[in-house]
């Protein structure tokens, strides 16, 4: 069955109470109530064993030698290439959200943007190796919407320039790459960020996870101000340190984090399975043997087979109750902070800034909602003639 007649042409949308497009995963119940009120009578609120233990419990989590609580991802990376100390031109996606870039330039760093391939929706090799010019200082990628970037390929160019590879892991903390290794132990370091729309939250944190042991004690002076302990500061650091309370939320989130992930998956292969016969929409491409957290699933809209442009899609899901994004459009290099970076020719990245769409999933999301929110973009495919000539909202306030 579809639904013949689209709330955006008059009929009633399917979702009465909307959908919202990610809902935090927490583990709400008396055991955390009785951690938090243990924190507050202890009358240790930061630097105390609960941020000692989540570090502990990640690094083995991931088998990775360092695990660093930060208070951000944006803070974590901005620190770590602080901590590297670089001069220089840092290559990256556009396609990513503005945080990447942010870290960048707060370091006074200087964004080159590469191309994405538009099927991965991650970096290229290719346009990668292409950006790399003599003033180099690192190679930074992106596991964009949680899936894996091509790490192997990238830490190579990089290697070939004798840079280093950075990875902005944000969204793809319980991620896995193609050959089966946790993300956050590739690249020099991989950065997460812990912000409630990730699939594991601490309400707001960041976790710097490397190999390299002399890294990581450096970025946990830097998250401290940069005071080593004699208050005669050789790095100009930020207070970046996670509370307690947000400590032990990941501590009690954590052990549910396999079953949200495996919710997730699920909930991703259903949108998938639902829409493969509808002409037009397609997904981003996991690489294989690669696992993706899912934190955003976007359809990718190909406006000629769908009938309609992915903004035209957006306004009329809005309309059946479904929240969606445009992630992440416009790209770094088309906002308006990032307008002195030089052009470079990123038709990847200007495909997908056009026609990738950001759909609800999140834990807890019921298999008949993901049903629904299908039918929905399948009856607003098949009655596309008769909205294509409506004036778009955006057309509309003009
Ligand atoms: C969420 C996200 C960030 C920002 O993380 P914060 O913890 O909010 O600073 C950075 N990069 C990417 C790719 C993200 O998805």
């Amino acid at each position: 069955m579809t639904a013949a007649h689209p709330a955006v042409l008059g009929g009633p949308p399917t979702f009465p109470d909307p959908v919202p497009l990610s809902r935090p995963g927490v583990a709400a119940g008396d055991q955390l109530t009785a951690e938090f009120r243990g924190i507050l009578a202890s009358g240790v609120l930061t630097k105390g064993s609960h941020l000692d233990r989540l570090e502990r419990e990640i690094s083995a989590y991931l088998g990775v030698e360092d695990a660093v609580l930060v208070s951000s991802c944006t803070v974590g990376l901005t620190l770590v290439l602080r901590c590297l100390d670089l001069t220089g031109e840092v290559v990256l996606p556009s396609f990513t959200f503005m945080a990447t870039g942010h870290a960048v330039w707060w370091n006074g760093l200087r964004p080159v943007f590469a191309d994405i391939d538009p099927s991965t929706a991650t970096l290229t090799a290719a346009d990668t190796a292409a950006a790399l010019g003599p003033d180099a200082a690192a190679v930074l990628g992106v596991h964009i919407f949680g899936t894996p970037c091509d790490a192997d390929a990238l830490a190579a160019v990089a290697a070939r320039r004798g840079v280093p590879l950075v990875i902005d892991a944000a969204p793809a903390f319980g991620a896995w790459y193609g050959d089966g290794s946790p993300v956050g132990t590739k690249g020099l370091v991989e950065v997460f960020s812990l912000s409630p729309t990730k699939p594991f939250t601490t309400g707001e944190g960041g976790i710097v996870t490397t190999n390299d042991r002399s890294l990581a004690r450096a970025v946990r002076v830097a998250r401290e101000y940069g005071n080593a302990g004699d208050f005669d500061c050789a790095l100009v650091g930020l207070n970046a340190r996670m509370p307690e309370l947000s400590a032990a939320l990941g501590r009690h989130n954590l052990p549910h984090l396999a079953g949200w992930l495996e919710q997730r998956r699920a909930l991703a292969a259903r949108y998938k399975d639902n829409l493969a016969d509808v002409a037009g929409v397609a997904f981003q491409h996991v690489p294989a043997g690669a696992a993706s957290t899912f934190k955003d699933l976007s359809i990718i809209v190909d406006a000629d087979r769908y009938g309609l442009d992915r903004d035209a899609l957006s306004a009329a899901l809005a309309c059946e109750g479904v929240a969606t994004r445009s992630y992440f459009n416009p790209p770094l290099h088309r906002q308006t902070a990032y307008r002195d970076v030089a052009p470079r020719h990123l038709p990847g990245t200007e495909t997908l800034a056009r026609a990738a769409l950001t759909v609800p999933l999140f834990p807890g999301m019921s298999p008949s909602t993901v049903d629904g929110v299908c039918q929905a973009i399948r009856g607003i495919h098949d009655a596309a003639e008769a909205i294509r000539p409506m004036r778009s909202p955006a057309e509309a306030r003009l």
